[in-house]
């Protein structure tokens, strides 16, 4: 809920609506997690929520996994009982998947605040890695998440309680330390619009986060993409492609989703967005052995690049490996090869650093850990 359904809560008890905005402001900022906690509340009010059977919270950390690198994944459980999990992904420094735009981007001249001594290290900027659904229904050939099939959509609560969690478990200060969101965890956000959507709005209005700070990722689910152009820029985050292949032979073998929405739809719908001053539109690309990383792919995702004429760039991802598939991680030769050649054809082009792979928390590699 919203400061607003809070309020509307409250005056259903009797209470005045500005209650809600404590109530608000208690739980996504203050990140309290009980309401006998909620010390703005009279002692009596706070029991009468708690007698009418209300709770507050978010999803619970169970588990962590610490990489070598910094980087954290969480198995993250709850509130709902069904004992589903998903993974969030904490990367002190990100990994250059929401660069781009220049308001990001490696700079590190914006301290942490007192609060980041209490996590492990120190960090300039981190991006927190974020789930949309349990598992995923599109399937893509290279993806571990894929193996799950879609178990079931998460709430909005449990989409933006995964960033409270995190925040919480660092101390982040929003809008002292810097901090980026991306939806590319577990599951398809598009797939999952509506929560998604009242997520990232809880996350811009009552957490605080600008969406300018969001970059949110899609396999291509074109009606998604349209209704996404007609988002509010106040709640509009900036948008990633999942293109992955330079031309619709190769992505629908990869993407069994290009056979319904190929390139040219996909770009078509992208075009209907009003992008802001200096935002672009970001490609991912995951370099697949053999498959994707061949100096002709270059060329030609160079080519369709230029041709779509939107304001763009290229992250490039090296193919993570995952028990099962049988694909295999590009040569740093043909990585190199390949950035440079898009790089000589004047498309922006960034790599994006493989973060918490002995983890198994590097793109692509979100599985529930208890099975894997
Ligand atoms: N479902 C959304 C967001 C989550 S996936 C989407 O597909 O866009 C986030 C990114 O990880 C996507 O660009 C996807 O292509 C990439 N990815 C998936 N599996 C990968 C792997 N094994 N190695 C590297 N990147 C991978
Ligand atoms: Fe789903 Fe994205 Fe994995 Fe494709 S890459 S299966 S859309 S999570």
């Amino acid at each position: 809920m919203d400061a607003e359904e809070l309020s509307a809560c409250m005056v259903r008890m009797g209470e005045p609506g500005w209650r809600g905005r404590q109530l608000a402001e208690a739980i996504y900022r203050q990140r309290i997690e009980e309401v006998e906690r909620i010390t703005t509340l009279a002692k009596a009010l706070r029991q009468k929520i708690a007698s009418e059977g209300w709770q507050v919270g978010r999803p619970r950390i169970a588990q962590v996994f610490k990489s070598v690198d910094g980087t954290e994944r969480y198995l993250v459980a709850g509130p709902n009982a069904d004992g589903l999990t998903v993974e969030t992904v904490w990367m002190p420094e990100g990994d250059e998947g929401e660069t781009g735009d220049g308001t990001d981007s490696g700079s590190r001249d914006i301290q942490a605040g007192p609060s980041a001594a209490r996590s492990s290290l120190r960090w300039d900027r981190a991006t927190i890695c974020v789930s949309s659904q349990v598992g995923c229904a599109v399937n893509c050939q290279f993806c571990l998440t894929a193996k799950l099939g879609l178990q079931r959509n998460l709430t909005a609560g449990e989409i933006a309680g995964q960033v409270v969690a995190v925040l919480e478990r660092h101390g982040v200060e929003v809008g002292k330390d810097r901090v980026n969101l991306v939806f590319m965890g577990m599951g398809e956000p598009f797939l999952n619009y509506e929560n998604f959507m009242a997520a990232v709005r809880l996350l811009v209005t009552e957490v605080g986060i600008s969406p300018q700070r969001m970059t949110v990722s899609t396999s291509g689910i074109v009606p998604g993409i349209e209704r996404f152009a007609g988002e509010p820029p106040e709640f509009r985050p900036k948008l990633a492609i999942s293109l992955n292949a330079s031309n619709n032979t190769i992505r629908s073998e990869i993407m069994p989703i290009n056979r319904k929405w190929p390139i040219e739809a996909v770009v078509d719908a992208v075009r209907g967005i009003q992008l802001r001053t200096r935002e672009r539109i970001t490609f991912e690309y995951v370099l697949l052995g053999g498959v994707t990383d061949q100096p002709q792919h270059a060329a030609e995702v160079a080519r369709l690049v230029r041709r779509t004429g939107l304001p763009a760039k290229v992250n490039l991802i090296a193919w993570n490996p995952g028990p099962g598939i049988a694909y295999s991680t590009p040569q740093p030769e043909a990585v190199e090869i390949f950035r440079r050649a898009l790089s000589a054809e004047g498309v922006p082009v960034y790599l994006r650093r493989p973060r918490g792979r002995d983890i198994y928390a590097a793109c692509g590699q979100l599985k529930r850990t208890i099975e894997g």
